[in-house]
Parts: C-alpha cells; structure tokens; sequence
C-alpha cells in the first residue's frame, strides 16, 4: 500500500486555494448563483419584488440590492415556510427546485429540533469539504491508500412528514448518500463498519459492533474518528467495561446476545470469523492497559494509527483532556466547522492542538454575512444579550481580532439567516478569513443582570476540575448547570458526575473556586449583595449523564450530533439530574 500523495489531492487544493485568493468576489458570485437558482420563490419574492434580468446586473449591485431589501432573520422566521414545505406544499416557497429531505439539526444546544432544507448541494459540499480537510490532512499525516477508520457514526431514525418528506438528521442523510461512498474511494479510506451497522438505530449496538470490527481490522486501521469527539470518548468509556466480551467474539467469531438486530448480527457475522490469536493479543494489551488506567488505548490497540479525527473544539473542549488519555502520544487533529444549515469554514493546519485551530471559510459553500459583536456595558445591557451589534458585513470587510455573529444564505433556502454561533476573526487565509469558534450567541446562566455563555461555564468548570485533579484521582466525567430562580434570590446550580471517590472538604473547595471564577460583573456584583444566592454544586451518581443521553436519543435526537447541553430548563432532564444528585455542596465564597 502506498503512502496517499498530494496527486490526486492537488485539484482540490488548488480549487480551494482559488477560491480563497478570491474570496470577496467568489463570494458575491456565490450569492448570485443561489439567487439566480430560487429567483421568484415566495420568501424573496416577498422582499425582492420581481427583479428583472438578474443575469444582466452587476454581481455587487445585486449583493448591495438583496442585502437592503431581505432582512435579517432567525430561523423563527423561516419557520412557517418550511413547515409547509414539510406538510406537503408543493408551491416554490424557498427554493425552486422541490425539497424532498428535510434535516433536524441536533437541538441539544437550543433543547428544540429543527427543520432545515437538505439538497443534493448539501451531500455534495459535505463530500467537497472532507475531500479538502483530507488532503490538508495527509500533507501532516499520510496514510496508506486502501487502509481503514474505525468510525464511531451513527444515523439517526429517517422518518416521513405529514407531508411525505425524509426526515432525519443531516449526518443521516449523509452516511445514507451516494456521496458517502464516493467520499471513501476517494479518499481512499474505507470505514469498518458496513451500512447496517451505522444506521441501525440503536446506539449502544452500534457502538458495540464498531468496536469489534474495528479491533478485527486493527492492523488495518490508519486513523480513528467520529463527527464530535463525545462519540470518541463514550465508545472507549464503554469499551472499559466490554472489552472481554468483544476479545471472547473476535476469538470465537461469534456475537455477543447484547446484538439483538437481526440484520446487524447477519451482516456482523458475515464479516468476522474465529480469531483466536487475534483475541489473545488484544486482551493481554487490554490487562495492561487496565493497569494503566486506559491511557494510550488507541495506538496500543490500533497499531498503526496515525491520528485521531472529530470536533473538538467548542462544547467538545471539556472531552479532551479524556481523549489525550485515550490517545497517548498520537495527535489530535480536529475536524472542520459546520451546521445543519451549512458547512462553513474547514481546518487547514492538521498539526495544530486543538485549543489552537481555525476554520478557513469556504467561500463558495453558502453567502456568508459577519454581524460585528461590541461587548457592552453591564448596566445598559439587555437581560437576554450581551453583545451590541453593528451593521452585517460581507465575508471581504472582516477584522482580524474582531467578533461576529454568522449569518447565511444558502443554497437549500434560507435567506439571511442567523446561525447564532459568536466567532473571531484570528487571521486570513489568503483573502478567506480564519475563524476561531467561540461559543453560542445565547446566554446561558443568567438569574438578574449576570450574563454567562457556554464559554464562560466552560472555563469555571475547568478551575473546578482542576483542584480535584490536584487532590484526588477523581476525574470529571461531563457536567451541566441550571439557573434556578424558583426561590429568591436565584442562584446558579452546576451538576458534576464524577469518577471516583472524593471526600466532601474537596467539593466543597471546588464548589467555592468555581463561584469565585465567574468574572462576569454582573454575577460578582450581585454575588456580593446577595442578589444572587451561593453556588450549588450537585454531584450526581454515575452514569447519570448516559441517562440525559438516552433521553435525547428517546427523543430522536442522534449519536452523532449529540452535544451535552451545558445547562437545562428543560423539567425531564432536571427531573433526571435531581433525582440522581447523589450529594449537594454549596459555596462560602462571599460570605
Ligand atoms: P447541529 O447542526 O445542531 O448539529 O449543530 C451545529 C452547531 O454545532 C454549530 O452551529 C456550532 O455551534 C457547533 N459546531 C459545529 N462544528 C463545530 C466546530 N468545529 N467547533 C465548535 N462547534 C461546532
């Protein structure tokens, strides 16, 4: 086998690096050819009026013209559209072509699923943006032509609307598409798994079944992956427990009774047979690495694995210091920046640490628009928002150093959309910008005139954790938060499950570190009048968070795109939490 080299990567390279010279103009060509595309649907023609001869205009005119006349607007807006569109309405609404495949986007950071259009553009920028990230890739990391991923990706249930439309997430309908299997011979790195086991439905005999395929291919596997790194991270979690019972199928070549889809057993079955000195290799490395506590799992049972591959910046962050465990000296190479709406900007320096990469934005994937977002006084802000906006701007006015809330257009319909994630410009990538992603827009612990995001928490969290690493061997398995203001004054509760034991003087310590790193003024403010009452820390029993998992998934949310939410309203998930709070400790900070 041979090493994959920059040939037939090189066209994509050099199509990207195109496009990226030429970005301001690409990209208002790019807006003419989504607006030429679905001229005359009801939504623009509600806005735009009939525009005559848009070939004839001049591309910035037509930019300048659509940007004036369509306003900004939230998926809310759009809503009642593609609600028709998924109860049956043929009529152009949003696009002129018909949409016969609607997307869910995963729903865990908004606690509610949505609709969005998914066209065959869709799939094909997909296959597009994994053809480049893989050839940046292999300029860091080469990999063997023909070789193997052991990929832990799970298609969600596909339903029909009242309409008749295919719902399902948009990775669903990805690993479902023609593209999918054109992204592997192209790539020319082939999954473990087949078909039925990544769509089975049932996470958990998903998981199971790519673990033992990926094991029986060990030798061949060049690289493990998922699309965000918790999928990674709760795969090996369950590998802990089941290891011997995958080492006792690979020696038999049978399958464990925990398979009860009888079309994954057949097809499971059909690939492996008795390996009985396979098996007795992986379980003398598996009691080692028991001793070991499972550090450097994967290139002690992948061999030959060069990296491991998935999202792991933004919400993922707090997975990685687990996965580092799990990956030993192999590096981590995070994985390109999208949505259900559209894929948006891609990783081009493999080699950088997580912590440090940005996302080159594609410029001919969607037309991207760059609210500029002012951190405003604590005072005069509103209780919702943190940020006062500016005008939006085209992708070829952004500033290095400067925030921005994104906002699309796209070619499946959606028309100035804001897509609610706050990133920063941290450079340029000859005339495209590079994106670090910095949180989502909405905030999430707020009680009075406090205002803390995802990021915020996250870097709490971190403080916290890391007295427990310092005093205990104990480790933070996942966490979540809640603003209660059922009594007065509210206060902030944050949820920890934990492995391992840690006595309550630690906790309590923790629990007073982490109130005192809330830096946003209004919390220190309202913490020292007592306008906001002391953190409550919950420690709740182990594998609580499995639970909310499979809550999510109960309610049709997928695998692949599940993402912890770092703090709920929502009654069923503190129902949940509550009843699985094991010890309460609350803060002294203040006093
Ligand atoms: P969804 O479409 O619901 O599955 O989720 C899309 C959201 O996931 C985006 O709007 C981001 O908030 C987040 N996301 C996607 N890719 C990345 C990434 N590479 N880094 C951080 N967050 C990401």
């Amino acid at each position: 086998m041979e090493a994959v080299t920059t040939n037939g990567d090189y066209g994509i390279i050099e199509w990207f690096e195109y496009v990226a010279e030429n970005a301001g103009l690409v990209q208002t060509e790019t807006l003419r050819r989504i607006l030429k595309e679905n001229y005359g649907v009801e939504y623009l023609k509600k806005w735009l009026g009939e525009i005559k001869n848009i070939d004839e205009m001049e591309a910035s005119a037509l930019e300048s013209l659509y940007t004036t006349l369509v306003p900004l607007a939230s998926h809310a807006d759009l809503e009642p559209y593609i609600q028709r569109i998924a109860d049956g309405d043929p009529s152009p609404l949003l696009t002129q072509q018909p949409i016969t495949t609607l997307s869910l986007s995963s729903g865990t950071t908004e606690g509610r699923q949505k609709y969005v259009p998914f066209t065959r553009h869709s799939s094909k920028t997909t296959l597009q943006i994994f053809r480049l990230a893989a050839a940046y890739r292999s300029r860091v990391y080469p990999i063997r032509e023909g070789g193997r991923i052991l990929e832990f990706i799970y298609s969600s249930k596909q339903f029909k609307t009242k309409g008749g439309l295919a719902a399902g997430t948009a990775t669903t309908h990805y690993f479902a598409s023609e593209e999918f299997k054109i992204k592997q011979e192209q790539t020319k790195s082939f999954t473990c798994s087949p078909e039925e086991v990544i769509s089975s439905g049932d996470y958990k005999q998903s998981t199971y079944c790519h673990l033992l395929l990926g094991l029986f291919f060990s030798h061949q596997v060049e690289f493990i992956a998922s699309t965000f790194a918790y999928s990674i991270v709760q795969a090996f979690r369950s590998f802990e427990e089941m290891w011997e019972e995958i080492c006792n199928d690979i020696r038999e070549g049978t399958l464990s009774p925990r398979i009860t889809i009888p079309r994954i057993r057949k097809v499971v079955l059909d690939i492996i047979s008795p390996n009985p000195c396979l098996a007795m290799r992986i379980e003398a490395k598996c009691e080692d690495l028991e001793g070991l506590d499972w550090f450097g799992l994967v290139p002690k049972l992948w061999p030959n694995a060069k990296y491991v591959y998935s999202i792991m910046t933004g919400s993922m962050q707090p997975y990685l210091k687990k996965l580092r465990h799990y990956a030993g000296y192999l590096p981590l190479v995070s994985a390109d920046y999208g949505s259900t709406e559209s894929w948006i900007g891609v990783n081009l320096d493999a080699s950088f640490a997580p912590e440090d990469v940005t996302f080159a934005v594609i410029p001919t994937f969607s037309y991207f628009e760059f609210i500029p977002l002012y951190k405003q006084n604590q005072y005069f802000s509103s209780a919702t928002d943190d940020f006062i906006e500016g005008d939006p701007i085209p992708l070829s006015q952004v500033k290095v150093g400067q925030q921005y809330e994104i906002v699309l257009t796209t070619f499946t319909g959606l028309y100035r959309c804001r897509l609610g994630d706050v990133v920063e410009v941290a450079a340029f990538y000859k005339g495209t910008p590079k994106l670090n992603f910095t949180c989502r827009r909405k905030l999430i612990l707020t009680v009075n005139i406090d205002k803390n995001t995802e990021k915020d928490l996250q870097l709490v969290v971190e403080k916290g954790s890391q007295i427990l690493s310092k005093k205990t061997r104990a480790e933070l398995v996942d966490f979540t938060s809640h603003a209660n203001v059922a009594n007065q004054p509210g206060h902030y509760v944050i949820y920890w499950e934990i492995k391992g034991e840690v006595e309550e003087r630690v906790l309590a310590e923790c629990c007073n570190e982490m109130d005192v790193s809330f830096v946003d003024h209004g919390y220190v403010v309202s913490r020292k009048i007592s306008a906001i009452g002391p953190l409550e820390l919950c420690i709740v029993e182990r594998g609580t968070f499995k639970k909310i998992l499979d809550h999510f998934i109960g309610n049709g949310a997928a695998m692949s795109q599940f993402k912890t939410p770092r703090c709920t309203s929502n009654q069923g998930l503190l129902r949940i939490l509550n009843v699985c709070t094991i010890k309460r400790v609350h803060s002294t900070a203040y006093c």
